[in-house]
């Protein structure tokens, strides 16, 4: 995409806030149907489906420092004394998801994220792991993942979770350029993120995967051009792409994010394209929205394949898991519902030891909430829609169904955003950068909603 001239008019129309679809309906318009009371009976009937293969996320919240970009559910402190309450809190929701028949199901895939899980200490780490493998067993060739801060994990960690059986591992580095790191308040070496990877790789792990992030302060396109560059170096599986998610309505810390140094909207597409057109010459796969993986990766096969998923830990090539949350603010889905732990540290300790579970809300899917999440993970994960397909599968016409939205698509095409016919529709290349702008057209959640959308949701660009 490289060179590829967007005019200023075009961007500003797709600039808009809408949702990752990590799920559908996103968390904000989950109707709270079902909640901390419906949990027991959720797991119980999801414990029936034995042959049917299950996901854990583990939330670990830890951080010894705030990043001033941060979106995600953390705790900050050096206070180490916190990590044996804590994983004490996550074998009691573990023990509630055993008593209730879970450990049935295997794990076909398995992530620690955050939070920097190795903030905790090895015997921790090893407490937690041995803690969840009390209860589940894990499928043949399952993913077990985890992902680290490289400022605090060490060799003897790394060592640690190779030997326990991790396969992937995830590592944020955002930019390189050091302004840009003491703009946001993370300053980590080149030296140390590869270091790190080198380690981990000798210590058996099959992928890596390094997070990068633009729209941040004072990131140009030369700037972070090299930092793709000096990326592609390391030859990680895969590449994360963010664009900086400012919400500080919500996260009250990026407040202190510099806007007047970020860069304006076109030099910001431009950093993108850029990076994409790096990544594609670089013989990556442009798996869609924000991630790129090398042809080998199993990312990159599953997305050749038409299997290729999207739940709330991102893409994934483990098809229709229901997904297990642990720890305070995991997000999850059983047995036909959304559901959420408490966000508040403490008060999800409360809630577990209280009642064995710190679920705080949850949704439960509707005939219509879950049409539209097929349709929209079809074009998050494959980029297209067949309409003769969709017809067949609903056994009526998808077109005279959707025609209030498929009403929207010329548009689209006219920008060059997707190629329509009668039969169906396909993203472009271009497209892909705007994937959430196509999505959202099927979103009913979206479009409905009193309040507006950019209070909700992050910007597309
Ligand atoms: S290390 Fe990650 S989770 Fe922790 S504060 Fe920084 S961005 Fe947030």
């Amino acid at each position: 995409m490289t060179g590829l001239s967007v005019p200023r008019e075009l961007l500003e129309r797709y600039a808009i806030a809408a949702p990752r679809y990590t799920s559908y309906p996103t968390a904000v318009d989950w109707n709270g149907a079902v909640g901390a009371a419906h949990w027991g009976d959720a797991l119980r009937a999801a414990a029936g489906r034995n042959s049917a293969p299950l996901a854990l996320y583990v939330h670990v919240p830890f951080c010894e420092a705030l990043c001033l970009y941060c979106g995600c559910n953390v705790h900050i402190t050096r206070n180490t004394s916190r990590g044996p309450e804590y994983i004490r809190i996550l074998e009691r929701e573990l023990r509630t998801a055993a008593e209730a028949g879970l450990g049935a199901r295997t794990l076909t895939q398995h992530h620690w994220g955050g939070g920097t899980p190795t903030w905790l200490p090895p015997e921790l780490l090893e407490r937690l792991f041995r803690a969840v493998t009390g209860v589940f067993r894990h499928e043949a060739g399952a993913e077990i993942a985890i992902e680290v801060d490289p400022r605090v994990t060490t060799p003897e960690q790394l060592a640690l979770l190779g030997r326990l059986g991790f396969n992937r591992l995830s590592l944020g580095v955002q930019d390189f350029d050091p302004v840009v790191q003491e703009a946001v308040h993370r300053e980590q070496s080149f030296e140390l993120t590869r270091d790190i990877i080198a380690e981990s790789r000798a210590r058996g792990f099959r992928s890596v995967n390094i997070d990068l992030i633009y729209g941040l302060p004072h990131q140009t396109r030369a700037g972070f051009a090299s930092t793709v560059q000096q990326t592609l170096t390391l030859a990680p599986d895969r590449v994360a792409l963010f664009h900086y998610a400012h919400v500080p309505w919500l996260k009250k810390h990026q407040r202190a994010v510099d806007q007047s140094s970020v860069p304006g909207m076109e030099e910001k597409f431009a950093i993108f394209a850029d990076a994409v057109a790096a990544f594609t010459s670089a013989g990556y796969v442009y798996i869609g929205l924000d991630h790129f993986a090398r042809p080998d990766d199993e990312m990159s096969l599953a997305r050749a394949a038409g299997t290729l998923q999207r739940n709330f830990m991102g893409y994934s090539t483990r098809a229709g898991a229901e997904l297990l949350p642990l720890g305070v603010s995991a997000i999850g889905e059983m047995d036909g519902s959304y559901f959420q732990n408490e966000g508040e540290l403490f008060t999800w300790q409360r809630r577990v030891e209280e009642s064995g579970n710190g679920i705080l809300r949850g949704h439960r899917l509707s005939e219509d909430d879950k049409l539209r999440r097929a349709i929209i993970m079809e074009l998050m994960c494959r980029g297209a829609l067949d309409f003769e397909q969709w017809s067949r599968q609903l056994g009526e016409s998808f077109t005279a169904k959707f025609a209030t939205e498929l009403a929207e698509l010329p548009a689209l095409a006219q920008d060059g955003l997707i190629e329509l016919d009668a039969r169906g529709l396909r993203v472009t290349q271009l497209g892909q950068a705007f994937l959430r702008n196509v999505a959202v057209v099927f979103d009913a959640c979206w479009r409905r909603r009193a309040e507006a959308p950019q209070r909700a949701f992050s910007r597309t660009l």
